[in-house]
Protein backbone atom coordinates (compact mmCIF):
# COMPACT_ATOMS: atom_id res chain seq x y z
CA UNK A 1 0.00 0.00 0.00
CA UNK A 2 1.35 3.15 -1.19
CA UNK A 3 0.94 6.73 0.51
CA UNK A 4 0.47 9.48 -2.01
CA UNK A 5 0.47 12.48 -0.08
CA UNK A 6 0.26 13.89 3.57
CA UNK A 7 -3.14 14.46 3.14
CA UNK A 8 -3.80 10.58 2.50
CA UNK A 9 -1.50 9.87 5.74
CA UNK A 10 -3.99 11.68 7.77
CA UNK A 11 -6.97 10.78 5.91
CA UNK A 12 -6.28 6.86 6.29
CA UNK A 13 -5.17 7.03 9.36
CA UNK A 14 -7.97 8.95 10.68
CA UNK A 15 -10.29 5.98 8.83
CA UNK A 16 -8.51 3.55 10.68
CA UNK A 17 -9.74 5.05 13.59
CA UNK A 18 -13.17 6.15 12.83
CA UNK A 19 -15.07 3.74 15.21
CA UNK A 20 -13.20 5.56 18.07
CA UNK A 21 -13.97 9.02 16.49
CA UNK A 22 -15.67 10.24 19.40
CA UNK A 23 -12.83 10.87 21.66
CA UNK A 24 -11.08 14.48 20.45
CA UNK A 25 -7.52 12.62 22.09
CA UNK A 26 -8.04 9.52 20.09
CA UNK A 27 -7.97 11.87 16.91
CA UNK A 28 -5.08 13.67 18.38
CA UNK A 29 -3.38 10.98 19.05
CA UNK A 30 -4.41 8.30 16.01
CA UNK A 31 -1.23 9.46 13.84
CA UNK A 32 1.02 7.79 17.10
CA UNK A 33 0.03 3.83 15.85
CA UNK A 34 2.50 4.80 13.02
CA UNK A 35 5.47 4.63 16.51
CA UNK A 36 4.91 1.03 16.06
CA UNK A 37 7.84 -0.54 13.75
CA UNK A 38 6.22 -3.22 12.76
CA UNK A 39 2.37 -2.10 12.10
CA UNK A 40 4.01 1.10 10.47
CA UNK A 41 6.26 -0.93 8.13
CA UNK A 42 3.49 -3.37 6.94
CA UNK A 43 0.54 -0.48 6.73
CA UNK A 44 3.04 2.62 5.99
CA UNK A 45 5.97 1.68 3.84
CA UNK A 46 6.64 4.64 2.72
CA UNK A 47 6.21 6.84 5.84
CA UNK A 48 9.14 4.31 7.07
CA UNK A 49 11.27 5.24 4.66
CA UNK A 50 10.71 2.11 2.26
CA UNK A 51 11.27 3.04 -1.29
CA UNK A 52 11.99 1.62 -4.87
CA UNK A 53 15.41 2.03 -4.54
CA UNK A 54 18.14 -0.08 -4.77
CA UNK A 55 20.19 1.79 -2.10
CA UNK A 56 20.18 2.59 1.46
CA UNK A 57 18.96 5.57 2.90
CA UNK A 58 21.09 6.95 5.94
CA UNK A 59 19.38 9.37 8.49
CA UNK A 60 21.11 11.26 11.61
CA UNK A 61 18.93 12.58 14.53
CA UNK A 62 18.98 15.39 17.13
CA UNK A 63 21.76 17.12 16.05
CA UNK A 64 24.02 19.24 14.83
CA UNK A 65 26.22 18.42 17.76
CA UNK A 66 29.91 20.73 17.91
CA UNK A 67 31.19 17.60 20.25
CA UNK A 68 30.06 14.99 17.90
CA UNK A 69 28.45 16.46 14.35
CA UNK A 70 32.24 16.99 12.88
CA UNK A 71 32.93 13.32 13.36
CA UNK A 72 30.43 12.05 11.76
CA UNK A 73 31.13 14.39 8.95
CA UNK A 74 34.99 13.23 8.85
CA UNK A 75 33.56 9.59 8.47
CA UNK A 76 31.04 10.20 5.68
CA UNK A 77 33.91 12.41 3.89
CA UNK A 78 35.79 8.94 4.15
CA UNK A 79 33.34 6.29 2.99
CA UNK A 80 32.33 8.72 0.35
CA UNK A 81 28.31 8.87 1.96
CA UNK A 82 26.10 11.61 1.73
CA UNK A 83 23.46 11.42 4.63
CA UNK A 84 20.45 13.41 5.58
CA UNK A 85 20.78 14.72 9.28
CA UNK A 86 17.04 15.46 11.03
CA UNK A 87 18.01 18.75 12.89
CA UNK A 88 16.36 20.11 15.90
CA UNK A 89 16.09 23.55 15.86
CA UNK A 90 17.19 24.09 19.61
CA UNK A 91 20.59 22.45 18.31
CA UNK A 92 20.70 24.09 15.03
CA UNK A 93 20.08 27.84 16.55
CA UNK A 94 23.35 27.28 18.68
CA UNK A 95 25.29 25.74 15.54
CA UNK A 96 24.94 27.88 12.41
CA UNK A 97 28.09 27.58 11.20
CA UNK A 98 28.25 23.92 11.90
CA UNK A 99 24.69 23.60 9.74
CA UNK A 100 26.22 25.45 6.76
CA UNK A 101 28.93 22.92 7.06
CA UNK A 102 27.18 19.93 6.40
CA UNK A 103 25.07 21.62 3.71
CA UNK A 104 28.51 22.44 2.22
CA UNK A 105 29.55 19.00 2.22
CA UNK A 106 26.68 18.06 0.46
CA UNK A 107 24.35 15.74 2.53
CA UNK A 108 20.54 16.83 3.35
CA UNK A 109 19.22 18.71 6.07
CA UNK A 110 15.60 17.96 7.42
CA UNK A 111 13.80 18.57 10.29
CA UNK A 112 13.07 16.60 13.93
CA UNK A 113 11.37 19.41 15.03
CA UNK A 114 12.40 22.28 17.32
CA UNK A 115 12.34 20.84 20.67
CA UNK A 116 12.58 17.29 21.43
CA UNK A 117 9.48 16.59 23.08
CA UNK A 118 6.58 13.87 22.61
CA UNK A 119 4.20 15.10 20.68
CA UNK A 120 1.48 13.15 22.50
CA UNK A 121 2.07 15.52 25.44
CA UNK A 122 1.67 18.47 23.58
CA UNK A 123 -1.59 20.67 22.13
CA UNK A 124 -2.21 21.12 18.72
CA UNK A 125 -1.12 24.90 19.34
CA UNK A 126 1.86 23.43 20.88
CA UNK A 127 3.14 21.07 18.19
CA UNK A 128 2.22 23.73 15.55
CA UNK A 129 4.14 26.17 17.24
CA UNK A 130 7.25 24.06 17.50
CA UNK A 131 7.02 22.77 14.20
CA UNK A 132 6.83 25.91 12.15
CA UNK A 133 9.28 27.85 14.07
CA UNK A 134 11.85 24.15 14.14
CA UNK A 135 10.82 24.88 9.76
CA UNK A 136 11.86 28.53 9.93
CA UNK A 137 15.31 28.27 11.81
CA UNK A 138 16.69 25.30 9.82
CA UNK A 139 15.91 26.65 6.46
CA UNK A 140 17.34 30.13 7.21
CA UNK A 141 20.48 28.70 8.47
CA UNK A 142 20.93 25.59 5.74
CA UNK A 143 19.70 28.34 3.03
CA UNK A 144 16.60 26.35 1.82
CA UNK A 145 13.47 24.97 3.21
CA UNK A 146 13.67 20.89 4.55
CA UNK A 147 11.56 18.67 2.36
CA UNK A 148 11.29 15.71 5.43
CA UNK A 149 10.11 15.63 8.95
CA UNK A 150 10.88 13.32 11.47
CA UNK A 151 8.93 14.18 15.25
CA UNK A 152 10.69 13.15 18.40
CA UNK A 153 10.65 9.44 19.24
CA UNK A 154 8.95 8.62 15.74
CA UNK A 155 6.00 9.74 17.55
CA UNK A 156 3.09 11.70 15.38
CA UNK A 157 -0.05 13.36 16.31
CA UNK A 158 -3.02 14.58 14.36
CA UNK A 159 -1.53 18.04 14.16
CA UNK A 160 1.64 17.40 13.29
CA UNK A 161 0.23 15.40 10.16
CA UNK A 162 -1.74 18.89 9.16
CA UNK A 163 1.04 21.51 9.92
CA UNK A 164 3.82 19.25 7.97
CA UNK A 165 1.29 19.42 4.80
CA UNK A 166 0.81 23.15 4.88
CA UNK A 167 4.31 23.74 5.18
CA UNK A 168 5.66 21.29 2.32
CA UNK A 169 7.49 19.08 4.68
CA UNK A 170 6.60 14.76 4.45
CA UNK A 171 6.94 13.00 7.54
CA UNK A 172 9.25 10.42 6.79
CA UNK A 173 10.43 7.79 9.84
CA UNK A 174 12.46 4.63 9.47
CA UNK A 175 12.38 1.25 8.75
CA UNK A 176 15.53 0.22 10.80
CA UNK A 177 17.27 1.55 14.05
CA UNK A 178 20.90 0.97 15.26
CA UNK A 179 19.63 2.02 19.13
CA UNK A 180 22.13 3.67 19.51
CA UNK A 181 21.42 6.21 22.10
CA UNK A 182 21.77 2.55 25.19
CA UNK A 183 24.62 3.64 27.16
CA UNK A 184 24.99 -0.62 26.60
CA UNK A 185 24.93 0.07 22.76
CA UNK A 186 28.41 -1.20 20.92
CA UNK A 187 29.15 -0.68 17.15
CA UNK A 188 28.49 -4.63 16.58
CA UNK A 189 24.97 -4.33 18.60
CA UNK A 190 24.14 -1.34 16.54
CA UNK A 191 25.33 -3.21 13.23
CA UNK A 192 23.34 -5.97 14.46
CA UNK A 193 19.64 -4.00 15.36
CA UNK A 194 19.93 -2.47 12.08
CA UNK A 195 20.50 -5.53 10.22
CA UNK A 196 17.31 -6.55 11.31
CA UNK A 197 15.05 -4.80 8.92
CA UNK A 198 18.09 -3.52 6.84
CA UNK A 199 17.24 -4.31 2.92
CA UNK A 200 18.27 -2.13 -0.16
CA UNK A 201 15.27 0.27 -0.37
CA UNK A 202 14.51 0.93 3.42
CA UNK A 203 16.09 3.86 5.47
CA UNK A 204 18.06 3.51 8.56
CA UNK A 205 18.27 5.95 11.66
CA UNK A 206 21.35 6.63 13.81
CA UNK A 207 22.15 9.21 15.85
CA UNK A 208 25.13 12.45 15.91
CA UNK A 209 24.33 13.52 19.02
CA UNK A 210 23.94 12.00 22.46
CA UNK A 211 22.01 15.22 23.53
CA UNK A 212 18.57 12.85 24.70
CA UNK A 213 20.79 9.86 25.41
CA UNK A 214 23.20 8.01 27.43
CA UNK A 215 26.45 10.43 27.89
CA UNK A 216 28.85 9.33 24.53
CA UNK A 217 25.95 7.22 22.99
CA UNK A 218 27.08 8.61 19.60
CA UNK A 219 29.82 6.90 19.93
CA UNK A 220 28.77 3.33 19.36
CA UNK A 221 26.58 4.88 16.28
CA UNK A 222 30.15 6.40 15.16
CA UNK A 223 31.89 3.39 15.51
CA UNK A 224 29.48 1.12 13.51
CA UNK A 225 29.69 3.15 10.52
CA UNK A 226 32.64 1.11 9.42
CA UNK A 227 31.16 -1.86 9.93
CA UNK A 228 27.94 -1.13 8.02
CA UNK A 229 29.83 -0.41 5.22
CA UNK A 230 31.06 -4.04 5.05
CA UNK A 231 27.71 -4.88 4.90
CA UNK A 232 26.68 -2.79 2.66
CA UNK A 233 29.45 -3.89 0.19
CA UNK A 234 28.19 -7.41 1.09
CA UNK A 235 24.81 -6.47 0.23
CA UNK A 236 25.81 -5.09 -3.39
CA UNK A 237 24.62 -1.56 -2.84
CA UNK A 238 25.23 1.84 -1.73
CA UNK A 239 23.84 4.72 0.90
CA UNK A 240 22.27 7.89 -0.13
CA UNK A 241 20.34 10.86 1.01
CA UNK A 242 16.48 10.67 1.65
CA UNK A 243 15.79 13.36 -1.10
CA UNK A 244 17.77 10.73 -3.40
CA UNK A 245 15.81 7.62 -1.87
CA UNK A 246 12.35 9.58 -3.11
CA UNK A 247 13.20 11.67 -5.94
CA UNK A 248 10.76 14.74 -6.28
ZN1 LIG B 1 15.41 12.32 18.42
Amino acid sequence: MKLKTNSGLGQRLMAGFAGLAGSAFVAHAAPSITAIGPIRRRLFPKLSGISRSNSLALTFDDGPDINSTPLFLEELDRLGWKATFFMLGTMAERQPELVREITSRGHEIALHGYAHKNLLLRTPQATDSDIRRGFNIISELAGSAPRFYRPPYGVLNLQAVLTARSIGLTPILWTSWGRDWRSKATPSTVISDLSHSMAPGTTLLLHDSDCTSAPQAYLSALGALHLLSEKVEEMGTTVERLCDHFPA
